[in-house]
């Protein structure tokens, strides 16, 4: 028998608990009373404002300059007014500035002429991407311009779409491949041809079966380029150094990038934001989200505005069924705990979770199972690590390759002694940077 493709080295299996929103087919909210966009939602430095308090705004408008290499431009979600802008805070504890925008009550119809992709150059296409403020949808919110944009010195030849969604709870992109899998796969293409790569292969694991049947007929049909390729289900899948080895069998090095193994990985979601900027000359203003989770009432996979307020996401879903204990933006394994329902949603927002209370367990000393070491995805040995960290040996820590966590968490999921490892494994990083 055939041997299903994953990555090799670690890993765990999660309940995948995506039951509660995979049924329910993606539904625009209704238009919110007030909006917070961030001039800080992508990788990099913030968005310049390029508006003011009382200008008008109109859908789709760039309102925010990307300032620097690694940034990227902001659009209005609507058409309205800036009321003012002031601090937010994102769910991810960032704070920066915002636009306060109050929608008008009529608002532009969706955007249906269409333009046509293949009679562009890529440098046409790249240029349209940086300038639709297209960043990476799955998460990590990296400017998609930078990302495409191959130096003279190196070559790529695997564009790799990533239709893993691993992070328990999240049917964002599940319904993304479902009911806009074709636009998706065109959007995959798109970016094939800005970064020149001759080979598009998009890897879901097979708790998405049907996404997998559904994309291969389309690519069948409509004679597309792209192999639809079934994984293996196992955390973190997701991250490109693992999607890298289970799709195309080769590993990034120790501080490399997928570039320099000639491969570009991209989301799902992004492929599809990508085909709506170039074939409908779309800015990214808004995005799938999933609202979920025991204490959601109504679970539902949501198209809202950027900048929509968490309250409003959560009353369109009839509100909370039993009292969470968290909320998390993101996925459990890799999201953030937020408290404040004004957190307004940002690029990167693909999951809004209410969980309920956890069975409390009582942390011990480490008792050297080496199941953190099993687990770990890159190699590491988080038990020492932890250890390193705890005493304030960052120098230590760094010295055995702390900056490659990836913080997936999968050490701390599988701790029994319930030790903190990634909140452990992130402090490290930070303070042991700030020590360099
Ligand atoms: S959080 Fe870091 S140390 Fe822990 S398993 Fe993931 S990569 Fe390894
Ligand atoms: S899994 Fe926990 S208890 Fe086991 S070695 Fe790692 S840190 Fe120690």
């Amino acid at each position: 028998m055939q041997k299903v493709p994953t990555f090799s080295k670690g890993g765990v299996h999660p309940s995948d608990k995506k039951v509660f929103s995979r049924s329910q087919p993606i539904e625009r909210l209704p238009m919110p009373s007030e909006l917070l966009v961030s001039l800080s939602q992508h990788l990099g430095a913030p968005a310049k404002a390029l508006k003011a308090k009382g200008d008008t705004v109109k859908r789709g408008e760039k309102i925010g300059q990307a300032s620097g290499f690694i940034s990227a431009d902001v659009h209005s979600p609507v058409n309205g007014i800036v009321k003012e802008i002031r601090k937010v805070t994102l769910a991810n504890s960032v704070t920066c500035d915002a636009f306060v925008i109050v929608p008008d009550t009529e608002q532009d119809a969706e955007p249906t002429e269409t333009f046509d992709w293949k009679t562009q150059d890529s440098a046409q296409l790249l240029a349209q991407v940086k300038d639709l403020g297209i960043v990476g949808l799955g998460g990590a919110t990296f400017p998609a311009h930078v990302k495409f944009s191959i130096p003279a010195d190196k070559s790529v030849d695997a564009f790799v779409v990533n239709g893993v969604e691993c992070e328990p709870y999240l049917t964002a992109d599940y319904r993304i491949m479902l009911e806009k899998g074709d636009e998706a796969l065109q959007g995959a293409m798109i970016a094939a041809k800005i970064i020149g790569a001759k080979r598009i292969i998009i890897g879901i694991e097979l708790n998405k079966v049907d996404c997998i049947e559904h994309l291969s007929a389309i690519a069948q049909s409509k004679g597309y380029p792209i192999e639809v390729m079934g994984l293996k289900m196992k955390y973190p899948q997701g991250d490109e150094k693992q999607l890298l080895k289970a799709t195309i069998n080769r590993e990034i090095p120790s501080g490399k990038l997928p570039l320099d193994i000639g491969a570009v990985v991209a989301n799902v979601g992004t492929c599809y934001a990508i085909y709506e900027a170039i074939v409908l000359h779309k800015s990214l203003y808004e995005r799938v989200i999933s609202v979920t989770g025991e204490c959601i009432a109504q679970p539902k996979n949501i198209l809202a505005p950027i900048g929509t307020k968490v309250s409003d996401l959560l009353a369109f879903c009839g509100g909370f069924s039993s009292e969470p204990e968290k909320l998390v933006s993101g996925g459990p394994m890799m999201g953030f705990s937020f408290f404040s329902e004004d957190t307004p949603i940002a690029k990167g927002s693909s999951g809004l979770l209410a969980l309920a209370p956890q069975k409390k367990e009582r942390t011990t000393v480490c008792i050297n199972c080496g199941r953190c070491v099993a687990a770990c995805p890159i190699g590491l040995m988080p038990s020492h690590l932890y250890r390193y960290i705890i005493n304030g040996q960052y120098e230590n820590a760094m010295q055995h390759s702390l900056m490659d966590c990836k913080e997936c968490g999968c050490c701390s999921y599988v701790c029994p002694a319930h030790l903190p490892l990634v909140h452990g494994m992130k402090t490290g990083k930070k303070l042991g940077r700030k020590k360099k």
